[in-house]
């Protein structure tokens, strides 16, 4: 069945898993082991589908194209997600033939290496304009950054789960919240988005320990991600938490604790966060205890509309979901500029707004600390994936919202007198900023100001 929230954001998400490994720490208290990528279960869909086709990047690439257009959701622009564990734990050549793979998948050619690849994808059919990968803390070194920049990739998402080294040593997370920070600001600093996974309901946790947590997310400057995801503790069969809970020394939160939780995140996550997903779908034979209610995020933003309350952060601000829901859309679109502070360096966060706050468009610009270099780590126009180059009306893609952020950027450049712009930008992307006068110049897209 087609869902159009899947490419309500613009871009369509396509997950491509990798083979299952342990992971070399060991394993979180509340990981299921099941045969399957670490921390999933057999009856996920992905991961279904991931099983019949053994795990093959290039096959799995295939099918879920495949599959999106039997469901006329447009595949010209992708963001690839490498789901099912610590990527960068795996060997390097399985990273390197696992990527170059989906890339071929995309391109409907075998390259002989990955920088050819790329190269062909940057006019490809489908176009790669987003690459996440999913890591831990302690697995983003200089040299995993490197080679997720030479992939490609220009979104990060790391498991955080609780910033606290007691919560981490209960759970066995065999990392500690300096690893977090320093992940933080290396990933930033290289122009990658930061996505937080965060569990609330963790053993050595309980309401006013989370909501406590969850604020010095978006208080202390050493955090402060750009977006979220909000996984309640769930008791999984075959995770080491499910003998707890049999023992009576662990209960997850009800689900009317969990909408009070999340109703109090709400009101905390700043303008500059999206809040990807609430909630992981874990198959009802799979959970032993935990909320089952998937459409949570629903049954909360209903709650919040009754409360008088609001969100802000990105995502339920997006036109995209104000078009769905058939609201009148008015065009008096302005700038709001954003700064702050975040991991040693200065961050501006511009969206483009209407006066129902409606956002548009947003540029996420960083100014590493003692640098004189201005960095792109985001660019997103809002709206429903449009093919390439289409117009459609009453829509924001390719109406010249990009060029607006991008000459604010630029402007912004010139005000501290830098002399060059770097972006990070997907390789189905770079096209885009060549007309913008930008060049190639190793990962990055440059431009130099005069
Ligand atoms: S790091 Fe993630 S995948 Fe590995 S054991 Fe912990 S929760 Fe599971």
């Amino acid at each position: 069945m087609r869902k159009p929230t899947k490419t309500i954001s613009g871009v369509t998400p396509l997950a491509v898993v990798i083979k299952p490994r342990k992971c070399p720490h060991g394993t979180c208290l509340y990981c299921p082991t099941l045969a399957v990528p670490q921390s999933y279960t057999p009856k996920s869909p992905a991961i279904m589908c991931a099983m019949l086709l053994n795990y093959d990047p290039h096959k799995q690439t295939l099918a879920r194209l495949k599959a999106f257009q039997a469901m006329k959701h447009p595949t010209d622009k992708i963001e690839l997600i490498i789901m099912g564990g610590t990527f960068p734990a795996y060997p390097k050549n399985y990273q390197y033939n696992f990527i170059k793979a989906c890339y071929d998948a995309f391109n409907g050619k075998i390259s002989k290496t990955l920088e050819q690849a790329k190269k062909l994808n940057e006019k490809a059919e489908h176009r790669c304009v987003a690459l996440c990968i999913e890591t831990r803390p302690d697995f983003c070194s200089k040299k995993d950054i490197e080679k997720m920049l030479e992939f490609g990739c220009t979104r990060v998402e790391l498991g955080v789960q609780a910033p606290d080294d007691k919560i981490y040593k209960k759970v066995c997370r065999g990392h500690t919240v300096r690893d977090v920070i320093e992940a933080t600001r290396r990933l930033k600093n290289a122009g990658f988005k930061i996505g937080y996974h965060i569990m609330p309901g963790l053993p050595g946790s309980n309401f006013k320990k989370d909501i406590r947590m969850f604020r010095e997310l978006f208080l202390n400057s050493d955090f402060k991600p750009d977006q979220l995801k909000i996984y309640p503790t769930q008791v999984i069969k075959g995770a080491e938490l499910e003998r707890l809970y049999e023992r009576g020394k662990y209960k997850p939160y009800t689900k009317e604790q969990l909408i009070k939780l999340i109703i109090e995140f709400k009101q905390i996550v700043p303008r500059y966060c999206r809040i990807m997903r609430v909630m992981r779908e874990i198959p009802p034979d799979f959970l032993v205890a935990g909320t089952i209610r998937i459409d949570l995020r629903k049954v909360i933003h209903d709650k919040m509309e009754v409360l008088g309350l609001k969100c802000n952060c990105i995502r339920c601000r997006e036109i995209g979901f104000a078009l769905l829901k058939k609201k009148e859309i008015k065009k008096d679109l302005k700038l709001n500029k954003i700064e702050y502070k975040a991991s040693k360096g200065k961050e501006l966060f511009i969206e483009i707004i209407n006066k129902d706050d409606i956002i548009f468009g947003l540029i996420r610009l960083r100014i590493p600390d003692k640098s004189e270099i201005l960095l792109v780590r985001e660019l997103h126009v809002y709206g429903p994936a449009l093919k390439i180059g289409k117009r459609a009306r009453g829509k924001a893609q390719h109406t010249g919202l990009g060029k607006w952020l991008m000459d604010e950027a630029e402007k912004i450049a010139s005000e501290y007198s830098y002399k060059k712009i770097f972006i990070i930008s997907g390789v189905g992307v770079r096209e885009y900023y060549r007309k913008l006068g930008y060049k190639l110049e190793g990962h990055y897209m440059v431009k130099y100001l005069s």
